[in-house]
C-alpha cells in the first residue's frame, strides 16, 4: 500500500462534471489499494473573480482580509470534490490548510510555510478517508488565515508529501507534462520523462512555465519526487526529481523561448567603480526586473553595458535610467524590443563541451543572427530577432535530436 498525493488544479477541477472526473480518479487510486491525499486549486477563474470584486468594493483592500477572500475559492473546491466523493459511496472528510496543520509566515497573500502538523490528515486516512485538503492556503502561529502567493497550491501539495512522507507526489494539470520545447511552435517536441529540479527551474525561468517555481524549489529542499501529468488523460506525465547519473547523460534536456524581450544599451560608460553599481540599483529601486546582463572589456576607458528585460518594463526603465546616463557620464542609451531569448537547458552541459558550438552552429545554418549570448553552468541562452523565433526553436531542436528519444 502506497501513500499517495494528488493535487488537481484550477481547470481540473474547472465545473460540477470535472470535479466529479476527479472524484472517480482519486477513488481508483484509492481502491487500488493506496491511500490518498488530494489537494485542490480554487475552480478556474474563481481567485481571479475574488480579486475582482474586492477592488469593486475597495481601491486598497487590507491583505489580511484577501486571504480571508481567497481562501474561500479552494475551500469551495475542497468540500465539492469530498461530497462527490462521499456521493459515489466512498468517504472523504475536507480540511483546509489550518487544520491540515499548515502554519506560515504572516505575511499575507504571500506567505511561507514554516510548519507542517500533519496528525489529523493521518488520523484521517487511518480511519479510511480519502483526505481532501485546500490548496494555496495556511494560517498564521496565531491563527489568523494566510496564503502562499498565485499558483501555491503546487506548494501544498510538495510540502504536505514531505510532511506525510508520501511515497508519491502527482500534480494533475491541463498539459500531458513537460516537454522539450512548446509543442504549438516545434511540432515534433517530445514529452521529457525525467528531469532534474535544477533542469525545471532553469526552464520555468526561461519561458517554459509549467509549475510555480517555488514549489519546484521546495521539492529540491526536501526532496520530494513529483510528477507532472494530465487530469484529462491517463498518459504518463514527468517525473521531477533528485539528478541521477544517467541523467547527465542527456546533454540538452530541452529548448525553451521568451518573446516579448527587450533590450538596453548604455554606451561609453566611464570604466571606474561604482557606474555598474549605480545604473542597476536605480533599475532594482524603480522595481524593473532585469534578465541577461553584458558589460564588454573596456577600451579607452569606457564600455558598453547592455541588458534584457521584459518588453513592458521598457518604459519604466527608460524613464529611470535617462538621468543616470547623464550623471554617470555614458553616452548614449539606446533601446529595442522585438527580442526573444531562446535558450538550451541541461544538467549535461557540465560535462560535454561543444554545446554551445552546436548551438550557435544550428543557427547559423538558418543565417539567424545573435544579438546577445549569455551561459550558466546548465543553460546557454542568446537573444534574436523575435520574428525568427519558431524557425530557431526548430533548427536547434533538431541539431540537438530533442524531437525522438529524450529520457
Ligand atoms: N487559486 C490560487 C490561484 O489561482 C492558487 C492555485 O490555483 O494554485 O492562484
Ligand atoms: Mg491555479
Amino acid at each position: 500500500m502506497a501513500l499517495i498525493v494528488q493535487k488537481f488544479g484550477g481547470t481540473s477541477v474547472g465545473n460540477p462534471e470535472r470535479i466529479l472526473n476527479v472524484a472517480r480518479r482519486v477513488i481508483e487510486t484509492q481502491s487500488q489499494g493506496n491511500q490518498v491525499v488530494v489537494v485542490v486549486s480554487a475552480m478556474s477563474g474563481v481567485t481571479d473573480n475574488l480579486i475582482k470584486l474586492a477592488r469593486d468594493v475597495s481601491p486598497n483592500p487590507s491583505e489580511r482580509e484577501m486571504d480571508v477572500l481567497l481562501a474561500t475559492g479552494e475551500q469551495t473546491t475542497i468540500a465539492l470534490t469530498a461530497m462527490a466523493i462521499a456521493g459515489l459511496g466512498k468517504k472523504a472528510v475536507s480540511l483546509t490548510g489550518a487544520q491540515a496543520g499548515i502554519v506560515t509566515s504572516e505575511t499575507h497573500t504571500k506567505a511561507k510555510i514554516a510548519t507542517i502538523s500533519p496528525e489529523r490528515v493521518l488520523e484521517a486516512l487511518e480511519e479510511g478517508n480519502i483526505v481532501i485538503i485546500a490548496g494555496f492556503q495556511g494560517e498564521t502561529a496565531e491563527g489568523s488565515i494566510t496564503t502562499l502567493g498565485r499558483g501555491g497550491s503546487d506548494l501544498t501539495a510538495i510540502a504536505i508529501s514531505a510532511a506525510i512522507k508520501a511515497d508519491l507526489c502527482q500534480i494533475f494539470t491541463d498539459v500531458d507534462g513537460v516537454y522539450t520545447c512548446d509543442p504549438r511552435i516545434v511540432k515534433n517536441a517530445s514529452k521529457i520523462q525525467e528531469i532534474s529540479y535544477d533542469e525545471m527551474l532553469e526552464m520555468a525561468s526561461s519561458g517554459s512555465k509549467v509549475m510555480q517555481s517555488r514549489s519546484v524549489e521546495f521539492a529540491k529542499k526536501f526532496g520530494v519526487t513529483f510528477e507532472v501529468r494530465s487530469s484529462f488523460n491517463y498518459n504518463p506525465g514527468t517525473i521531477v526529481k533528485e539528478e541521477t547519473e544517467s541523467m547527465e547523460a542527456v546533454v540538452v534536456r530541452g529548448v525553451s523561448i521568451e518573446k516579448n524581450q527587450a533590450k538596453v544599451t548604455i554606451s561609453h560608460v566611464p570604466d571606474k567603480p561604482g557606474t555598474a553599481a549605480r545604473i542597476f540599483t536605480t533599475l532594482a529601486t524603480s522595481g524593473v526586473i532585469i534578465d541577461m546582463i553584458v558589460q564588454n572589456v573596456s577600451v579607452e576607458g569606457s564600455t558598453d553595458i547592455s541588458f534584457t528585460l521584459s518588453k513592458d518594463e521598457l518604459p519604466k526603465a527608460k524613464a529611470a535610467l535617462e538621468p543616470v546616463v547623464k550623471e554617470v557620464g555614458a553616452s548614449a542609451l539606446h533601446s529595442q524590443d522585438g527580442i526573444a531569448k531562446l535558450s538550451i537547458v541541461g544538467i549535461g552541459m557540465r560535462s560535454h563541451s561543444g554545446v554551445a558550438a552546436k548551438l550557435f552552429e544550428s543557427l547559423s545554418a538558418g543565417s539567424i543572427n545573435i544579438q546577445m549570448i549569455s551561459t550558466s553552468e546548465i543553460k546557454t541562452a542568446v537573444i534574436i530577432e523575435e520574428g525568427r523565433i519558431a524557425e530557431a526553436a526548430n533548427l536547434v531542436h533538431e541539431a540537438f535530436h530533442l524531437g525522438q528519444a529524450s529520457a
